[in-house]
């Protein structure tokens, strides 16, 4: 095990040849749930609790500044900075997402761990080519088509990064930032992934029988501070075809098909330009 040159990240070698996998937390620095698994992970490692059989291991405490202050992002949100020529302007975020651009580019599996402003069941994010690889990690749930939806706003997040360079890439949401149970997803979350790709030698996990799988279909961007939601809203909370979601100065916003709503977000506190909440319909 070795401090990397880059702050933040750990690094654990095997001596037999395997994949190299990055489990990353701390994105968002008002996001406990994934330091805390990378912590207990590295101190699995230190311990002897885990060894690692095959590959690299990349343990990695994204956004350490904004982790310092407790707040989301001290400038810029870092989830959207992961780009090709990236020509933003200079603050701690980018630098931070160019110094953590080549683990994410040469990784062979991303996990990257998080949590949601309002209270949401824990679920996984990837695309459809990751959905044989997401079923084995034990989630109730899986969203994919947040790359396909092709809206401006949402790039630069780092599963699309790393997926764009090869590697297969989650994003998971733990639950509510504050839930304690989060924590505990995460961990073992991050254990499973590190099972199913033989970096650690198998354990017994118990696979979920059902888990739903939603693909994203639409965005509601902020773009007035009048928006409200006509009702609270939780993640995943179902909403009938043409259920009017919120309403601003420009009209009202209906759900085209019986969907999921997922990520909503308290308007005040989402900045202008950003996601009010997403729409999912089930695919299977
Ligand atoms: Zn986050």
């Amino acid at each position: 095990m070795k401090r990397h040159s880059i702050q933040g990240v750990v690094e654990i070698n095997s001596a037999a040849p395997g994949p190299r996998v990055v489990i990353m937390g701390g994105v968002h620095g008002n996001e406990p749930c994934g330091v805390s698994a990378v912590s207990r992970l590295e101190q699995d490692f230190l311990s002897g609790a885990l060894s690692l059989a095959r590959g690299t291991l990349f343990l990695t405490i994204a956004n350490q500044e904004a982790l310092r202050a407790d707040v989301r992002s001290v400038h810029r949100n870092l989830n959207r900075l992961f780009k090709e020529n990236s020509d933003e302007p200079d603050c701690y975020e980018t630098r931070r997402a160019e110094e953590l651009k080549g683990i994410l580019a040469t990784s062979d599996f991303l996990l990257d761990l998080h949590s949601t402003t309002s209270t949401s069941p824990p679920f996984l994010m990837c695309e459809e080519d990751g959905l044989a690889a997401a079923g084995s990690l034990g989630l109730g749930r899986i969203v994919v088509g947040w790359a396909s939806l092709g809206n401006g706003a949402l790039t630069g997040d780092t599963e699309t990064w790393a997926r764009q360079h090869g590697a297969t890439a989650f994003t998971l949401e733990c639950g509510q930032h504050t839930d304690p149970a989060a924590t505990e997803v995460a961990y073992q979350v991050a254990h499973r992934l590190l099972d199913v790709t033989g970096l650690i030698n198998p354990t017994t996990h118990s696979l979920h029988p059902a888990p739903i799988v939603l693909r994203l279909y639409g965005v509601k961007l902020k773009v007035d501070e009048s928006f409200i939601f006509t009702k609270s809203y939780s993640g995943f909370d179902s909403v009938a075809q043409g259920e009017i979601i919120g309403r601003d100065s420009h009209g009202e916003y209906r759900a085209e098909r019986p969907s999921r709503i997922i990520f909503p977000i308290d308007p005040v506190k989402a900045s202008m330009g950003t996601e009010l909440y997403l729409l999912a319909e089930e695919m299977r």
